[in-house]
């Protein structure tokens, strides 16, 4: 019964945002568009769109950093104002991404159709088409135990309706077409870039089993996400900017919500392997612990990792062999929100 429901719902979600943007663009063209409108769709795309990639991928699924129970809820709840989907589900097809990336396997690898134009199709959308979806159970198990996400996750339908309650609230049947509906199109099709020009332009500084790439337009309009490569070298790590330059205004908050003592135990790329993959062109960069701190007596007494922002390294991956457990965490811990 689901399945045949599935297809018409999803082609629904993907073609009305589609043909609303257009009448949107339409009105605007003719003037009719007011700065509340536009506001309304800066500041709910803004908030929605760190909730996919600071709540769902890099918290709910990578656990990069451990978060206080207002800001999990928080984050998570705004990724449910995406219209991707609950974040068990969300985080299972990523990680099964992850593990088989553009190998037998993937989801929604853009290198095995016919050629390359379908290839960014199925990449883009095309496989939410088919249905093909991770096993939960296999996948997010560890997930499943976390009561307070797996009530967030069966009540995912009803924050989505809060995320068009609230600029129809605020701005009537324009706000709502603006801060709902063209604010979705622009974050399913900023998230799905990831997935498909992400695994086909931009630069590779590692060099991955798979053909993820980093690319800078992409990391522009999903917070840092386009630094895809990297993230494949290191997904454990909160951080997917290479260097300062590089936009990832994700990392940004993540780092703001850790000073704040909102977020702990923040992994980063490690500062001493990162210049050493880079040259290399490693498959793979280690990862750091940025805060708290875990000091070896060895490394306390000799006064490395003081100063601001710095950390002694906590996991030594020898290989990228285990970089599974940077995929899949395997020693969540048993309460996630307190340090
Ligand atoms: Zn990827
Ligand atoms: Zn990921």
């Amino acid at each position: 019964m689901f399945m045949t429901i599935r297809k018409p719902l999803i082609i629904s979600m993907v073609v009305g945002p589609l043909l609303a943007t257009a009448y949107a663009v339409y009105l605007s063209w003719n003037g009719l568009v007011a700065l509340q409108d536009l506001a309304l769709l800066a500041v709910m795309y803004t908030l929605v769109a760190f909730g996919v990639t600071v709540g769902y991928h890099r918290y709910v699924t990578h656990e990069s950093f451990q978060a206080n129970r207002v800001i999990k809820y928080a984050l998570i709840i705004l990724g449910c104002m995406s219209l991707e989907g609950a974040p068990i589900a969300w985080a299972a097809n990523h990680r099964m991404h992850h593990a088989y990336s553009d190998r037998e396997g993937d989801l929604h690898s853009p290198h095995h159709a016919k050629n390359m134009v379908l290839g960014f199709f199925h990449a883009h959308m095309g496989w939410l088409l088919e249905g093909r979806q991770a096993d939960v159970n296999k996948w997010a198990k560890d997930l499943l135990d976390d009561k307070e996400l797996v009530f967030l996750n069966k009540t995912a339908w009803l924050w989505f309706a809060l995320s068009l309650l609230i600029p129809f609230a605020i701005g009537g049947w324009t706000g709502l077409l603006w801060g709902g509906i063209v604010r979705i199109f622009l974050t399913h099709h900023v998230t799905w870039s990831v997935n498909s020009v992400c695994h086909i332009f931009g630069q590779r500084p590692f060099k991955t089993k798979d053909e993820s790439s980093n690319h800078w337009l992409v990391g522009l309009l999903a917070f840092g996400e386009g630094g895809h490569n990297t993230h494949h070298a290191s997904p454990r790590s909160a951080r997917h900017g290479l260097y300062w330059y590089h936009f990832d205004l994700s990392w940004q908050l993540i780092r703001l919500l850790a000073k704040l003592r909102l977020a702990w135990n923040v992994y980063t790329l490690d500062r001493v392997d990162l210049p050493r993959a880079i040259a290399a062109g490693a498959p793979g960069v280690k990862v750091m612990r940025l805060w708290p701190r875990q000091m070896t007596p060895a490394l306390a007494a000799s006064g490395a990792g003081r100063g601001a922002g710095s950390g002694a390294p906590v996991r030594r991956l020898p290989s990228i062999a285990d970089m599974a457990d940077q995929i899949i965490p395997q020693k969540r811990a048993g309460n996630r929100n307190n340090p």
